[in-house]
């Protein structure tokens, strides 16, 4: 789940390296380091995120015009100097990175220790430049392709030696890998936002795929057969300003604050694609929507809209274990909700349905990501990129495509969505309005949030609003907070109700479900415990503080009291003096199991 990042040019590599790693820190920032070749390969490398490790070790100080870097998020190995990439072979000629996971490790690094490779970390990745090493007979390319034959596990690996000083040679299985192509000058990243100052013409990498590169060719190649493989480059739309801070404290805050522009960008996604997605639910007997983290929350709040729009039973699925209970078979369609693309679980899921016979959607944002190519039918959001690890544009993103995907296959159903569509061509306006009144939410964020313990409730479609909202405050508070409907609080989790927790609850306008909820924050009040409530349109005026929005259908509220709760999350780590836009153990995207 870390970031790798290549170049070769004619500059000075290590400040560009250094650079496209900040951009990649996001998948991972326990250690990280450089590599580059000035006649001979030179390492820097630590335990920390890049800046301290930076101002340690000065890593753009590095000469040379060719190198790789990794940002890491450990999964084999502790968090320390030695198990920072780059990785070395015995001689300290070859230098490798890698994103992934290499699952037939142990097996590997018994066989090279036999062979008298001196191994210097715990990594699973380190078997890797020994391998290439024991293969290596003059030609890097061969022998990367010759060690990724006794490999298994997932890759994404970029190796330099210094015997071919000018060249890099990257492969990949499962995790992402984008080239990108400037002036006398490539790149390489896990994902496009890496080199997009640098350049807007890129290449992905399937899986499968080798690529040797020197600063002005390129040649992709089958890693089994060595069999050449043409590749037409694209363009890249995403602006630069998008990764970027502009202004803003935090990435979390700019992010949330751009929610007005970025449903635009959602409303504006072709109704083709739509309507297509809304035709593949139709025509299934069984939709599973396969998602992890926000996204479940994004696909639970959809199975509401799906039956309530459409008399269509639409279930939401953790994707780590749809293949424990998911009934796939031909008639089954499956849609995977993924930000990035390249949320592992979620795409074996998507691969496990294909499998099974199944059709495949998936709603994504990352371009050119993993999951748009595996899914039969993609939808994208276009929410431009998302930096902090909370996610918060993308979320309301998701929820406007289902919401529109809802409503097509409704009207095709003969149901009257007209009300519902206006009111959603004006959700722009009413989430600026709510975002207008950020510092009256800051205000109850530090007048209210100061517990160590918190209970999100909520009611039908805001039940998933309230598992969103728990789930934005822990991880970047890392104060406990549970979600549940107002229905199950007296099933158990009342007897904690005293007043060191504070209970959030989030209320719809005119519905029975507003009703609900009101006797549930009585409840609370009851047992002495405080209650916050957003409510939608009008305040619940028994709890101790509201947040109060623009009125709107209840079907339409999960969008509108998303920046709330994310806004209070966010006031509330930054009171405490957390990361916000990278909290302990998280990365972005999750593309390890
Ligand atoms: N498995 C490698 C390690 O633990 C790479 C992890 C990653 O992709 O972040 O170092």
């Amino acid at each position: 789940m870390c970031g790798i990042v290549g170049y070769v040019g004619n500059k000075k590599a290590s400040p560009i390296l250094h650079e496209n790693l900040k951009r990649l820190e996001y998948r991972g920032y326990d250690s990280c380091g450089i590599a580059t070749i000035d006649a001979t390969v030179m390492v820097k490398k630590g335990a920390g995120m890049i800046d301290d490790v930076h101002k340690r070790l000065n890593l753009t100080s590095l000469p040379g015009s060719i190198g790789i870097g990794h940002t890491r998020w450990a999964t084999h190995g502790m968090v320390t100097d030695e198990n920072a990439h780059p990785h070395l072979d015995c001689e300290g000629k070859i230098a490798v990175v890698h994103n992934g996971i290499i699952s037939n490790h142990i097996e590997l690094r018994e066989k090279l220790l036999k062979n008298g490779h001196i191994f210097k970390s715990d990594t699973d990745t380190e078997c890797l430049s020994h391998l290439i090493e024991e293969k290596y007979s003059g030609n890097l390319e061969e022998a990367v392709r010759k060690a990724l034959k006794e490999v298994k596990g997932t890759y994404a690996i970029i190796a330099i030696s210094q015997h071919e000083p000018n060249k890099m040679v990257c492969a990949k299985n499962e995790s992402p890998l984008i080239i990108g192509l400037g002036d006398n000058e490539i790149f390489v990243g896990s994902d496009i936002a890496s080199f997009l100052n640098h350049t807007k013409r890129a290449i992905i990498l399937d899986d499968g795929e080798c690529a040797t590169i020197t600063r002005d060719r390129l040649r992709i190649y089958k890693i089994a057969s060595g069999t050449p493989i043409k590749k037409e480059s694209f363009k890249i739309s995403w602006s630069i300003s998008d990764a970027e801070k502009e202004g803003y404290s935090h990435f979390m805050l700019k992010e949330i604050m751009e929610q007005p522009r970025t449903i635009v960008s959602a409303l504006n996604v072709y109704p083709d694609e739509i309507n297509k997605l809304a035709e593949m639910i139709k025509e299934a007997d069984r939709v599973l929507i396969a998602a992890a983290g926000t996204s479940l929350h994004a696909a639970m709040v959809s199975e509401y809209w799906f039956s309530q729009l459409c008399d269509k039973f639409v279930v939401a699925m953790d994707s780590s274990e749809l293949v424990n209970k998911g009934v796939i078979d031909g008639k089954t369609l499956v849609i995977g909700i993924t930000q990035s693309g390249e949320t592992y679980d979620t795409l074996a899921a998507m691969r496990y349905a294909k499998r099974k016979g199944a059709k495949t959607a998936a709603i994504v944002n990352v371009i050119g990501s993993t999951a748009t190519r595996i899914a039969d039918h993609v939808i994208l959001q276009g929410s431009g990129i998302e930096i902090s690890v909370c996610a918060t544009k993308t979320f309301t993103s998701q929820l406007v495509v289902l919401l529109r995907t809802a409503i097509a296959l409704g009207r095709t159903l003969g149901k009257d969505t007209a009300n519902l569509e206006e009111e959603l061509n004006n959700l722009p306006v009413i989430v600026k309005q709510v975002l207008d009144k950020k510092e009256a939410i800051k205000n109850i964020a530090d007048e209210y949030f100061t517990k160590k313990n918190y209970i999100y409730i909520g009611k039908g479609i805001n039940l998933p609003s309230a598992l969103e909202g728990a789930l934005k405050l822990k991880e970047i508070t890392y104060f406990h907070a549970e979600g549940m409907s107002g229905g199950m609080l007296k099933h158990g989790t009342i007897s904690l109700i005293d007043d060191e927790f504070l209970t959030v609850a989030i209320a719809p306008l005119r519905s029975d479900n507003r009703a609900k909820i009101k006797s549930n924050i009585q409840e609370v009040k009851a047992r002495g415990g405080k209650v916050v409530c957003i409510a939608v349109g009008r305040p619940i005026t028994i709890c101790d503080a509201n947040i109060t929005t623009s009125a709107c259908s209840e079907a339409l509220s999960p969008i509108l009291v998303a920046p709330v709760y994310q806004l209070l999350a966010f006031y509330t780590a930054v009171k405490f003096g957390r990361n916000v836009d990278k909290p302990r153990a998280l990365a972005k995207s999750v593309t390890v199991e």
